[in-house]
C-alpha cells in the first residue's frame, strides 16, 4: 500500500558555503548558494529515498522563498503546508568550512524570522493529521507566535496517531542565552517518541561533559522509545527502555559534515514510518541504524547539505 507520510516541521533557510574549504568567510573567493534549513532537510532526506514527506513551514514571499519551494518540489516534498509571507524574509546562513569538513555558521538579518512569525492559524492541519511520523527542531522554538504553532502542530500530530521525533539541532548564537535555550528546549522533551542528539547537545543539555550511557540515559523519559546519541564519526549510539549499544559508521573522506545528522534521522524516519515494531527489536534497529550511519556519511563526502542528501540506489550501492 501507500507509504506513511513523514511531516517535518520547522525553518528552511539557504547556506552561502564557501568553494573552497579551510578559509574564513572574508578570503573566500566565491560561494555556493545551498538549500538548508534541518526540517527541510529530513524532508528531503526521506524523499530522496523514495518515502513521502512534507514540509511545514513558513518562507518569505521573495525570490529566495520560491527558490526554496521549488527545491522541495523538485525532490518530491509535499509543499502544502508552506505558508508565504509578504512581509517576511527568506534567512541567510553563512557557513564556513574549516579544513577537517566542521563548519561554523553566521546568520544574516534575523535568523529564520520567516518561520519566527508562523501563527496557530496558519498551520495546514489536515496536513499534520495524515503524518504517521511527525519531525521537528527546536529553532522553532525560540520566539513567539512560532513557539505556540509549533506546540499546536505536535499536539494535532500527536492526537492523530503519529510518532513524535525531535532533534533539537541546538545552534546556540541563535538563543538569547544558554539557559534559555536548554529550558525551551526541554520543555517539549516529554511529549518526544523518538529523539536524536548529538554529542555536543548531550553535553550542552546535561552540563555533563562525560559522554557515556548514565549522562545519556539521564535525558531518558517515561514514554521515550528512542534515544539515538550521533558521535560523528564514530557513528551513533542507541538506547530503548530493554536495549542499548553502539553502530559504527563508515570510513570515509569528510569534505562538509553539513547534514549528516539530518541524512541520518530522514533514513531512521523512512525505514520505521511503516514498521514501528523497528524500535523494540535490536537486531532490526542495528540494521536500520547501520544504514542511517550510511547516509549520515555519504552526506559528509559532498558539499552542502541538501545537495549531499543520498538517494535510496546511491546508499545501497555505498553499502
Ligand atoms: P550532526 O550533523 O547532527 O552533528 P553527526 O555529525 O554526529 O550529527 O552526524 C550524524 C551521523 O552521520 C553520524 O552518526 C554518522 O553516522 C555520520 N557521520 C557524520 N560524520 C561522519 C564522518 N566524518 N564519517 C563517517 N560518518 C559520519
Amino acid at each position: 500500500g501507500d507509504k506513511g507520510l513523514v511531516v517535518s516541521f520547522g525553518e528552511m533557510l539557504i547556506d552561502f558555503v564557501p568553494t573552497e574549504s579551510g578559509v574564513s568567510l572574508s578570503e573566500s573567493s566565491g560561494f555556493l548558494k545551498a538549500p538548508g534549513g534541518a526540517p527541510a532537510n529530513v524532508a528531503i532526506a526521506v524523499s530522496r529515498l523514495g518515502g513521502r514527506a512534507a514540509f511545514v513551514g513558513k518562507l518569505g514571499d521573495d525570490d529566495f522563498g520560491h527558490m526554496l519551494a521549488g527545491i522541495l518540489r523538485k525532490n518530491g516534498v509535499d509543499d502544502q503546508g508552506i505558508n508565504f509571507d509578504r512581509g517576511a524574509r527568506t534567512a541567510l546562513a553563512f557557513v564556513t568550512l574549516r579544513s577537517d569538513g566542521e563548519r561554523e555558521f553566521m546568520f544574516y538579518r534575523n535568523p529564520s524570522a520567516d518561520m519566527q512569525t508562523l501563527r496557530r492559524y496558519e498551520l495546514n492541519l489536515e496536513l499534520i493529521r495524515s503524518a504517521k511520523v511527525f519531525h521537528y527542531g527546536s529553532i522553532s522554538l525560540i520566539t513567539e507566535p512560532c513557539r505556540s504553532a509549533h506546540m499546536k502542530a505536535m499536539e494535532v500530530a500527536k492526537e492523530a496517531g503519529a510518532l513524535l521525533s525531535y532533534d533539537p539541532n541546538l545552534r546556540e548564537p541563535l538563543w538569547p542565552s544558554h539557559e534559555e535555550a536548554r529550558t525551551q528546549i526541554m520543555s517539549i522533551w516529554d511529549k518526544a517518541d523518538i529523539i536524536k542528539v548529538s554529542d555536543v547537545e548531550l553535553e550542552f543539555l546535561t552540563g555533563n561533559k562525560t559522554i557515556d550511557d548514565e549522562t545519556a540515559m539521564s535525558l531518558w523519559h517515561p514514554t521515550l522509545k528512542l534515544l539515538l546519541v550521533t558521535l560523528g564519526e564514530n557513528g551513533c549510539r542507541y538506547y530503548t527502555k530493554d536495549f542499548h549499544g553502539s553502530v559504527e559508521t563508515f570510513h570515509v573522506d569528510a569534505v562538509d559534515t553539513t547534514g549528516a545528522g539530518d541524512s541520518f534521522v530522514g533514513a531512521l524516519l523512512n525505514k520505521i514510518v511503516d514498521d514501528h515494531s523497528v524500535l523494540e527489536e535490536e537486531e532490526r534497529l542495528r540494521k536500520v541504524l547501520r544504514f542511517a550511519n550510511a547516509c549520515g556519511a555519504i552526506t559528509t563526502t559532498k558539499k552542502g547539505a541538501i545537495p549531499a542528501l543520498p538517494s535510496d540506489c546511491e546508499a545501497l550501492s555505498f553499502l
